[in-house]
């Protein structure tokens, strides 16, 4: 009984040993696993390596998107230096030599582009319901009436004594050389009040051409060679010579202050 009682007592001890023993096991194996899993998350899928390696990736997609847009960046209107409404023509563009322009007569006897006939007649029948008096004085001209035109006002120029080439530059800035004018586009015409019908600057202070001035462009007009645009425009002051350029542009151009040499300069970077 005694022998079996120390057995037993034996046989206890040995399972606390055992028991340490297992547990003792069991916490090493526990360890390792922690240790390891921290040491596979720290090099594989660490949160901080992963979003700084995103963060650099964002930045670089965000320098090259930047760049894109630098590269490709778009207008602020629709328009293209190859729509028909805005064709440049001045010194240094000629009108192209098969130009060719469907005509239609608005009053009078003056002719434009079919295309912008309706805005014109428009523009002229709202400025009377304000009480005014605009009348066109000129619209689209053929070379042969733009060389008459021209070689008149040269003619001027060489009785007041000037050279031919001083007549024919001081004419270029009045009347546009053959070719070279507006007129020949029928996107062009000259409107003055019917109270005074000179071309000269104190056509500006005329109820007409104030009007005008500030409500063309709802039309698709602009004052097409104003003062301040001279050097750009090579032409002189011109207070009753309107362009058609169609409304998102002329209202765009009206905004910025800017002739349609330069709106032209502007659409060709985005080209
Ligand atoms: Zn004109």
């Amino acid at each position: 009984m005694i022998k079996n009682k120390r057995k037993m007592k034996q046989e206890k001890h040995i399972i606390d040993k055992k028991t340490i023993l297992l547990m003792f096991i069991l916490l090493i194996v526990l360890t390792t696993l922690t240790v390891y899993w921290n040491y596979d998350s720290r090099t594989t899928d660490s949160p901080v390596a992963t979003s700084t390696n995103s963060n650099t990736i964002q930045e670089k997609n965000e320098t090259n998107s930047i760049m894109i847009v630098e590269e490709n960046p778009k207008p602020e209107t629709n328009g293209k230096i190859t729509d028909w409404n805005l064709i440049l023509v001045n010194k240094n563009n000629k009108i192209p030599e098969n130009f060719n322009v469907e005509l239609e007569e608005v009053e009078d006897g003056h002719f434009v582009d079919k295309r912008i006939a309706e805005s014109l007649k428009l523009m002229l029948s709202d400025a009377r319901k304000e009480g005014l008096n605009p009348i066109i004085c000129s619209s689209y001209r053929t070379q042969e009436k733009q060389e008459k035109l021209y070689s008149d006002k040269v003619k001027e120029y060489l009785k007041l004594k000037y050279n031919q080439e001083q007549a024919e530059n001081l004419a270029s800035y009045w009347v546009a050389i053959p070719g070279t004018g507006e007129h020949q586009t029928g996107l062009a015409v000259d409107i003055v009040s019917s109270n005074y019908q000179i071309l000269d600057e104190e056509q500006e202070h005329t109820k007409e051409q104030q009007w005008l001035i500030d409500n063309s462009y709802k039309y698709g007009f602009v004052l097409r060679y104003p003062t301040e645009k001279k050097d750009l425009t090579m032409i002189n002051y011109e207070p009753w010579h309107y362009r058609y350029v169609g409304i998102e542009n002329a209202q765009y151009m009206k905004e910025k202050n800017i002739c349609l040499e330069e709106y032209i300069e502007y659409l060709r970077k985005f080209e």
